[in-house]
């Protein structure tokens, strides 16, 4: 390692962005915090810039940023700090940086990724709402702009693990049969279908395995979460969506498989924390400690699997017709859910409407072919306006 490393991330006071802070804490000698963001956990935001002294922060008001850049320099920090997309798309692109890591949850973490990927950084991507809203658009720019795209999302990160180095020349030219994409099955696995009208957000954030934040929680336990992610997979590994087939594991210790046409079998295993692919994305292609505790297997004692239900688990059925249909749906999908999940969250709708939701909005909206930004931004926002328009005609 030649020189320190400047990372910019994006989403710091969220989850991912709290432990990749983690991961670069232990690591002085190879990296530096060139800037943090966050959006309503301001005090969080100023004390990890206390805790990082980055050269940059952003928020997404100016307002908040005057209120903030008092505060900065009342400690004695000389951190700048920057206000909304503008800001955000800045400290992605700065020619100082290094790697970005995309931790903003949905479709605002699109522009800023992107401008990251442009930019022709190392982008650690988290934000996988990005990657299926553009798919297309954005591999184009990453393969254009000779930016690194490395996968933080723990079942790509071991799908990346477990591929030939030239995977990128096809998965039939390097032996891959399929990809196997494991889901934990999330908190509603066993609930009776009766019950699941009734499970409040506490319920369906209460994850067995994992810590995250409430949207991707509610996406987990809707298995929405794996429908996007054998959407991420697509992209990332040039698949077709008949080549991922999603595999319940509740253990959540193997993080997804590569099978082979020879009959090999790869997998990835690990803890359940998030470091461990933080790190892999990180420091690839070396290794570095992420602080995650040694795996023991005498303490899992077994693992399961199960085929996924699709009664129990409609988005997954909706989310594999989006990534078949392609185009525009991938994003109708995903405005769809991020509106249903915060109606969800705030308790405005049941849990099954989630479901119901998207997939009157899916078989409403025409798929369109998104040769550019602003197609996708269209797609995006009359998923939101169809969304919306339900929530309004149930009265809620
Ligand atoms: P969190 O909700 O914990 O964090 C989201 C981050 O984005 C926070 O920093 C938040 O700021 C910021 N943010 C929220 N809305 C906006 C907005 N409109 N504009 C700018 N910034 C915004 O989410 P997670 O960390 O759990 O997830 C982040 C991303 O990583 C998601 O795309 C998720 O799918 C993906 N991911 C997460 C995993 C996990 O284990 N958590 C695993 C794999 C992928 P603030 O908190 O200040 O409001
Ligand atoms: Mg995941």
């Amino acid at each position: 390692m030649s020189r320190v490393q400047q990372v910019t991330v994006l989403g710091a006071t969220g989850s991912i962005g709290l432990s990749t802070l983690d991961v670069i804490a232990r690591h002085p000698d190879r990296y530096q915090v060139f800037a943090l963001s966050g959006f309503s956990r301001l005090k969080e935001l100023f004390a990890l810039c206390v805790r990082h002294t980055p050269r940059f922060a952003v928020v997404p008001q100016a307002a908040i940023a005057r209120d903030l850049q008092d505060e900065l320099r009342a400690a004695g920090l000389r951190t700048e700090v920057l206000v909304g997309e503008e800001g955000l798309c800045q400290v992605a692109a700065d020619p100082e940086v290094d790697a970005v890591m995309a931790a903003i949850v949905g479709a605002a973490g699109l522009r800023p990724t992107l401008a990251a990927v442009h930019a022709g950084k190392k982008i650690l991507l988290a934000n996988k709402e990005a990657l299926v809203m553009s798919g297309a658009l954005f591999m184009q720019a990453v393969r254009k702009s000779g930016s690194l795209l490395l996968p933080v999302d723990s079942e790509h990160n071991a799908i990346f693990q477990c591929m030939p180095g030239d995977f990128a020349r096809g998965l039939g030219q390097v032996g891959v049969r399929r990809i196997l994409l494991t889901a934990s099955g999330g908190p509603f696995l066993h609930t009776p279908l009766s019950e699941l009208e009734h499970v409040s957000p506490e319920q369906a954030c209460a994850h067995p395995n994992w810590s995250m934040g409430r949207k991707i929680s509610v996406d987990s336990a809707s298995m929405m979460n794996k429908g996007l992610e054998l959407i991420e997979a697509c992209w990332l590994f040039d698949a077709k969506p008949a080549q991922v087939e999603v595999v319940i594991h509740p253990q959540s210790v193997i993080h997804s498989l590569v099978d082979y046409i020879d009959g090999s079998v790869l997998a990835q295993l690990g803890n359940p924390d998030m470091r461990t692919p933080i790190a892999n994305a990180l420091s690839w292609p070396q290794r570095i400690d992420s602080g995650v505790a040694p795996l023991d297997l005498f303490a899992i004692a077994r693992l399961d699997f199960q085929a996924p239900d699709e009664q129990r688990f409609p988005c997954l059925r909706l989310a594999r017709q989006a990534a078949e249909a392609g185009a525009s749906a991938p994003a109708t999908l995903n405005a769809a859910n991020e509106v249903a999940v915060a109606a969800f969250l705030e308790g405005r709708i049941r849990y099954p409407e989630i479901a119901s939701i998207i997939e009157e909005v899916l078989n409403r909206e025409p798929v369109v072919a998104v040769d550019e930004l602003d197609a996708v931004f269209s797609a995006d926002a009359r998923a939101r306006e169809l969304t919306g328009q339900w929530l309004k005609r149930h009265g809620r």
